[in-house]
Order: structure tokens, then C-alpha cells, then sequence
């Protein structure tokens, strides 16, 4: 499940021993959500360390063990190889507008300083008339040049996309993000609508991401570094699909983040903005430098834990360190890091 490349001088090491040695700097965090996200207010995951630096690995709650393993690989990715060299030295990231009001929606454009909004839409319990609200508002906020992104997790079925997108598309809209939730969906709605589609979902929860593109359910594809295995795995993806990419977050801390960082700065090509200024969905972080964007960019560089700024949102590690355990589980036997020197 993850196979990462021999990029670099390494040699192979037994899955159990590598654990073994980073399991005990395992730490566990809890930090509140000022706005509800995927239906909670809490963003939950562990750190851990290695040669290489500090690893994420912070699965959501209802994913099972196979599942993340491929969480798991991208923070012993982290941890232990690092990440292939950069190509750019920073990021164009998008600010994201959650299911909030028109007023809202427009402070929260206003102040990013990004020149690309991404807006939730189809929000369970709300009506269509707040969609073309909030994305009337982002239009109006970031401008004629802006651009604006939607992103409705799966929540339309095929008609009903295909009715919000002709109405939205009066706004000027640069993608629909996973609009439909299955790949027949979302290859129909590709027929009826001319706004790019993006998958995300389908991407990342797939057995196999490839399917996307022979399935001809989008025109870009949203790679994000932890439910894919970690960079090296993303790239090959990326590499593997043929289509523009787009990275974004799972909503991680500064740790996470720098491996959807590390991805972007690899990718050969970047047409699109980031989905990677999530910090800001956090009330608090576990580095003291936390990679959040100036003038709509982020740097690329790696993030530290700091003990101080961690002291503030840590929690018994326990639980994941089974979660940790029940993934490695479905780890390949072996997997590679850099010779020592
Ligand atoms: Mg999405």
C-alpha cells in the first residue's frame, strides 16, 4: 500500500524495528476547532520523531486500521527519509470559507490576503439560497481577479449539481471539488456542466486513485500527503494520473501541513492554488512558527515541535499508540530509510 521509491541512499529496515524506535516519542494532541469541521470541533492526531525530523499522523476518528496505514507511511516518511527536493520555494494557497453567512464569508476573504477562495457548499441542513449567498459574497469580496473554488464533499447527487453549478457558475467558478460523491457521478456531471470538476474524496479514500482519470470523473485531481501514503507516494500519483493537482490538508497541524508543503514544492507543475492555509481552522498548534501564508504564499520548509507551544493541547497517547500499532499492521514488511553515514 505504501511503496516508496528508492530516491535517495537507503537501506531497507524491518517495519518493527523502525516502530520500535519511534514509538517512544510518540505524542498525542487535541486541538479545538473554532468552527465545526466534518462535523466536530475537536482535531485529534499524534506526533512522532525520528532522524529525519517530526512526523504526523492524525487519521480522522472513523477511519479504519488499512485505512491509516497509509496515514501512518506519510509520518515515517517524515520522520525518517524526509521529502524529495523542491522545485519552488513557496506555495500559492487558497483561503477556505466553511458553511458560515454572507457577512462572515466576506471578513474571512478580506482578511487572508489570497488571490484564490475555496467555498464549502451543500452543508447538510442548509438550503441552496445560502450557497449562492456565501459564494456571491467571496466574489464580491476577492474581486474580478480572484479566483473561486467550490467544494461540496460529495454532498450533491448528479442533478443537483449540475443546477448549483449552472447557478454558481454565473460567479466564476475555477473548479467544482468533488461535487458528487461516486466516480459515475461525478463522469456524468462532467457531460452536463461546463465547470472543471476536482476529486478529492475519490481520490483519497480510493483503493486505487487511478481510477479517477480512467473513469473520466475529473479534470484535476486533489492530492493530500497523509491519506496517500506520504509525499513520494503522492507524486507517483500525481505522476500516474496525468492531471493538474492541486495539495491540500487534512487539516493538520504545522507538522502535517509541511508535508502537504513538501508535496506542492515537488510537484513538476502547480497551476492551481493550495488548499494548504488550514491553520487558521485550528486554535492552536504545536510548533512556534506555525506555517501559515503571507500575502497568500506559504514558505517551504519543515516544522518543529515545540515543547511549549505542544504543553498546551497534549493528551494521554495511549489511544494512538493502538491506533498506531492496529495501522503498522498493514505496513509492508519492510520499508527504507537513508543509510546512516
Ligand atoms: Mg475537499
Amino acid at each position: 500500500m505504501v511503496d516508496w521509491p528508492v530516491t535517495e541512499p537507503a537501506r531497507p529496515v524491518a517495519t518493527a524495528e523502525l516502530l520500535a524506535e519511534l514509538l517512544p516519542t510518540l505524542r498525542a494532541f487535541a486541538i479545538p476547532m473554532p468552527v465545526r469541521f466534518r462535523g466536530t470541533t475537536l482535531r485529534e492526531g499524534a506526533l512522532l520523531r525520528g532522524p529525519a525530523g517530526w512526523g504526523e499522523f492524525s487519521p480522522f476518528p472513523e477511519y479504519g486500521p488499512r485505512e491509516c496505514a497509509r496515514w501512518l507511511g506519510c509520518a515515517l516518511e517524515a520522520a525518517t527519509v524526509g521529502w524529495p527536493p523542491a522545485v519552488r520555494d513557496s506555495v500559492p494557497v487558497n483561503v477556505t470559507v466553511p458553511a458560515v453567512g454572507p457577512e462572515q464569508a466576506r471578513a474571512i476573504v478580506a482578511g487572508s490576503g489570497c488571490r484564490t477562495a475555496k467555498v464549502k457548499v451543500a452543508e447538510p441542513g442548509q438550503d441552496e439560497s445560502a450557497d449562492v449567498a456565501r459564494v456571491a459574497a467571496v466574489r464580491d469580496a476577492i474581486g474580478p481577479d480572484g479566483m473561486v473554488r467550490v467544494d461540496a464533499n460529495g454532498g450533491w447527487d448528479v442533478d443537483t449539481a449540475e443546477r448549483m453549478l449552472t447557478a454558481l457558475g454565473d460567479f466564476g467558478l475555477e473548479y467544482a471539488e468533488q461535487p458528487c460523491a461516486t466516480l459515475a457521478e461525478l463522469a456524468e456531471l462532467r457531460r452536463r456542466v461546463a465547470v472543471p470538476v476536482a476529486a478529492d474524496e475519490s481520490i483519497r479514500r480510493a483503493d486505487d486513485p487511478l481510477r479517477v482519470r480512467a473513469a473520466g470523473a475529473a479534470d484535476i485531481v486533489v492530492l493530500k500527503a497523509q491519506p496517500l501514503g506520504g509525499v513520494r507516494s503522492a507524486l507517483r500519483i500525481a505522476e500516474q494520473c496525468g492531471l493538474p493537482a492541486v495539495v491540500s490538508s487534512a487539516v493538520d497541524t504545522s507538522v502535517g501541513l509541511a508535508a502537504g508543503v513538501a508535496l506542492a514544492a515537488a510537484l513538476p507543475a502547480l497551476e492551481h492554488a493550495c488548499g494548504l492555509a488550514t491553520m487558521s481552522l485550528l486554535a492552536g498548534d504545536v510548533t512556534a512558527d506555525p506555517l501559515v501564508p503571507e500575502a497568500g504564499e506559504l514558505p517551504v520548509r519543515p516544522a518543529d515541535v515545540d515543547p511549549d507551544a505542544l504543553a498546551g493541547w497534549e493528551v494521554d497517547p495511549a489511544g494512538w499508540r493502538d491506533r498506531l500499532l492496529a495501522a503498522a499492521s498493514f505496513l509492508p514488511e519492510r520499508l527504507f530509510r537513508p543509510g546512516r553515514p
